[in-house]
């Protein structure tokens, strides 16, 4: 399973865009993906300066992430937990589409875009990192930003989560960690590494259980790691248990730029990929990075809170919560305080939210107007507000302690209370009629027809 088996199949339902008209890597390439955010895949045929093509927005809605895995929007939970519960071994072959071309590391070569206005310069943004610990035990994949230094150097950012504790592992050995470094792959394997199983899972396992056993890996040439057989594009490297250099600003989940921090230094040794490879550009801030982050961590907080209160409808890390700091969850309430312990079961399990609302079925969590429709109709500050001050957050929200990323949480209990007569909380319907919804259905037709 490929990021290209997925494409035919998107393409096939005609949701792939060919972009002809010539396209900058600066600027422009994600400024287009930032246009049509939400829309098609876009695969860009003529890049300026490169003879590789760029696909971008590949996992941009739910939609296209729930037909990669071939569920429904109410089996995708399920699917997530199983997989990280029963991660499966893939298979290690030998030959592999991406070994076509193997050849000397000339990243320059490579169409890697500049995305914002401040960042640091061009960024890889797609990138599903693994890395094995000295012993070669406890195998980790995971997505980190890469920045271009020149031919055969990129800085990575570790934020203090697995592939930084093998790296430290490494340097307290005095030795570079081997990593390998691939681009283009099926969505699958991106959600995977986006997903946090404990240390020592590999995240492979947890995409070949996605896939129903259907991911094969190779081991690298030039160094002790392993990548998807079917990748488009693989860097083979090594991070620098020495070298540091500044890293950043880049545009993160936020939309706002993140710090620039000293980081290590990759050394990429060797480079392979297919002979007509595509480079899978990811915009920072966008619709894609969102889902792709955010939907491991709606996984979490749906299992965490279907375990205190007896029926989760829906979990929703918003869009306009960064697809990271904020949950609305629809849920059934049994008893008054549910819906209160339902938001404090979801602050234990995604340590970077911030707010949080709870609503009752009747509310569709993925509409932020119904959402604030219950906070209007539904909440009192003095009984339904639950505040948490000096709690972990994310130093990604620019308000929060940069230092120490303390935060203050707030849950929002926006169901209707037990207590009081349900009528006067009602959502109130007019009864329609066959005749009246053929009305309806003209008279919409006649509009779009006017505009
Ligand atoms: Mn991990």
């Amino acid at each position: 399973m490929s990021l290209r088996s997925f494409l035919e199949k998107m393409d096939s339902r005609g949701e792939v865009l060919r972009v002809k008209r010539r396209v900058s890597t600066r600027f422009e390439a994600a400024w287009v993906m930032s246009r049509l955010a939400k829309g098609p895949v876009l695969l860009f045929e003529n890049v300026e300066g490169f003879d590789v093509r760029i696909i971008g927005n590949v996992a941009a809605t739910r939609g296209r992430i729930y037909s990669a895995l071939d569920v429904s929007e109410e089996g995708f939970y399920q699917r997530m937990i199983e997989s990280l519960r029963n991660p499966q071994p893939p298979k290690i072959v030998k030959d592999a589409p991406v070994m076509e071309v193997e050849e000397k590391p000339r990243l320059s070569k490579i169409p890697i875009l500049t995305h914002y206005e401040k960042d640091a310069g061009p960024y890889i943004t797609s990138a599903v990192i693994s890395a094995r610990d000295p012993e070669g035990k406890v195998e980790n994949v995971s997505v980190h930003r890469l920045l271009l230094l020149d031919d055969s150097h990129l800085a990575i950012r570790l934020v203090p989560r697995h592939l930084y504790k093998l790296w430290r592992m490494a340097k307290e050995k005095r030795t570079d960690l081997d990593v390998g470094i691939s681009i283009g792959v099926h969505p699958a394997v991106m959600l995977a590494a986006a997903s946090s199983p404990p240390f020592g899972v590999s995240e492979y396992g947890v995409a070949n259980a996605l896939l129903k056993g259907e991911l094969t890996l190779i081991r690298c040439e030039k160094v002790d790691a392993y990548v998807p057989a079917e990748a488009e594009l693989v860097l083979e490297g090594r991070i620098s248990h020495r070298e540091e250099v500044p890293e950043g600003p880049l545009v993160d989940m936020t939309g706002t730029y993140d710090a620039e921090r000293l980081q290590p230094v990759v050394e990429i040794v060797n480079v392979m990929h297919r002979e007509d490879y595509m480079y899978q550009a990811l915009l920072p801030g966008g619709p894609e990075h969102r889902l792709l982050m955010g939907l491991p961590r709606e996984v979490a907080v749906y299992e965490a809170v279907s375990k205190v209160v007896p029926k989760v409808k829906a979990v929703n890390l918003s869009e306009g919560g960064c697809g990271w700091l904020h949950a609305v969850i629809s849920l059934e309430k049994q008893t008054e305080g549910d819906a209160k312990n339902a938001i404090m079961a979801a602050f234990g399990a995604h340590s970077s939210l911030k707010h949080v609302v709870a609503v009752d079925t009747d509310i569709d969590v993925y509409n932020p107007l119904e959402v604030e429709w219950a906070l209007a109709t539904r909440f009192q500050g003095d009984r339904d507000l639950i505040v948490i001050r000096n709690a972990r957050g994310s130093t990604l929200d620019p308000s929060a302690d940069q230092e120490s990323g303390l935060t203050t949480k707030l849950g929002f209990d926006a169901t209707k209370p037990l207590t009081k007569p349900s009528k006067g909380f009602e959502k109130a319907e007019i009864p329609s009629t066959p005749n009246a919804e053929l009305i309806v259905e003209e008279l919409e037709k006649r509009v779009k027809d006017i505009h």
